[in-house]
């Protein structure tokens, strides 16, 4: 595969360039490549694609931000594995409808002719997982209830064995043509709808709806590092396009289920380990648990409540770049409630000891301050 040219380039705007600047450029150029200025020219439909695809991303303010850090990779990666871009010029022209229906100042030609080609309603699936899932990826299979092209007659509506009529009025191309200026304007046929076929019997299953309601699996492919509230995207695996149009995606809404001992902080693992006030002074090496396994941690002589100790890389990977983030472990002291007598004997003296050292260190201090008075 040839590399992927740069979207700021392919639309000719300077990074800065505001929402405004973008759909002006993007105007000109699909307006220039536009398949009904060009039929039969490969080149330009491509050039046609490349430019709407740029502005797909460039348009939405998410997608724009991962692709000014990331590049294509990053793009792609938010897409989950599936190819970016666009299937068709129906899914260009579904996409951005309004946008065309903008610049021409009427719907456009290709949509006028197939009115009735709508793409599919996007589907929202609530997918709960757990914490090491989520800082692991898993993969996984769902069943969702959804609408599917009816099976017995593979979408036509129409009884097996029958066959859809073509719509007299309209003599099967679904539509009324008139001249507009440069471009000529279709609307649908009022007796097919635009179909160019009238259904005589109707299919028993899905009684002419083309379309049932079926229960389905779909495996889901969980990347590594996501976090609560993100989504996953699955294009096409909505609900399925009417006549002829694109399916809708399907977008599975992650909530991430908390841990028992880990936090999650961006792509750091935040977790507390309680220390004796012993230890805390003394210092000690101390084992903790981390996503991969145990670790050995120094604490330093004289570590205070609430001090931290980083593990490198035993955080979670960044789905942008891959690269993982630390553990933090924060240090939690706790006061023993049950002393032997010996053990209260001992630490009484530690406070006559503390006491003593507090007396010299104010008499010292106190001695410092009269000093400098007396001057
Ligand atoms: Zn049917
Ligand atoms: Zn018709």
């Amino acid at each position: 595969m040839t590399e992927k040219r740069d979207y700021y380039e392919i639309l000719g705007v300077d990074r800065g360039a505001d929402a405004a600047q973008l759909k002006a450029q993007y105007r000109k150029v699909a307006l220039k490549y536009h398949p009904d200025r060009n039929p039969g020219d490969k080149e330009a439909e491509d050039k046609f694609k490349e430019a709407s695809e740029a502005y797909e991303v460039l348009s939405n303010p998410e997608k724009r931000q991962v692709y000014d850090q990331l590049g294509h990779r990053g793009v792609e990666g938010m897409r989950n594995g599936h190819s970016g871009g666009f299937r068709d010029f129906d899914d260009i022209f579904s996409s951005f409808g309004d946008i065309f229906e903008d610049f021409f100042g009427f719907r456009n030609s290709r949509q006028g002719g197939r009115s009735r080609a709508r793409r599919g309603a996007d589907l929202r699936y609530d997918m709960t997982i757990e914490f090491m899932d989520a800082a692991f990826g898993k993969e996984t299979e769902i069943e969702l209830e959804k609408l599917e092209t009816c099976g017995t007659c593979k979408g036509t509506g129409a009884k097996p064995g029958t066959e859809p009529e073509i719509c007299s009025l309209c003599n099967g191309t679904g539509q009324h043509v008139r001249t507009q200026g440069f471009f000529s304007v279709k609307s649908a046929c009022s007796r097919c709808g635009g179909q160019g076929r009238v259904i005589k019997e109707v299919c028993p299953q899905c009684r002419g709806r083309q379309q049932v309601v079926t229960r389905k699996k779909v495996d889901i492919k969980i990347p590594a590092g996501v976090d609560n509230g993100q989504k996953l995207r699955l294009t096409g695996e909505g609900e399925p396009g009417a006549g002829g149009g694109p399916p809708g995606d399907l977008y599975v809404f992650l909530h991430v289920k908390p841990h028992d001992f880990f936090e999650r902080r961006n792509t750091d693992v935040v977790c507390k380990i309680e220390l004796s006030f012993i230890q805390a002074a003394l210092g000690d090496e101390v084992t903790v648990p981390t996503l991969k396994g145990e670790e050995t941690i120094t604490i330093e002589p004289g570590a205070q409540p609430g001090d931290t100790v980083r593990i490198p890389d035993k955080g979670i990977v960044s789905l942008g770049n891959g690269l993982p983030g630390d553990q933090i472990v924060e240090l939690v002291l706790k006061t023993p409630k049950h002393l032997s007598k010996r053990q209260e004997e001992l630490l009484r003296e530690f406070s006559q000891l503390e006491s003593e050292k507090f007396t010299s260190k104010i008499k010292r201090i106190f001695k410092v301050g009269s000093r400098k008075a007396a001057k």
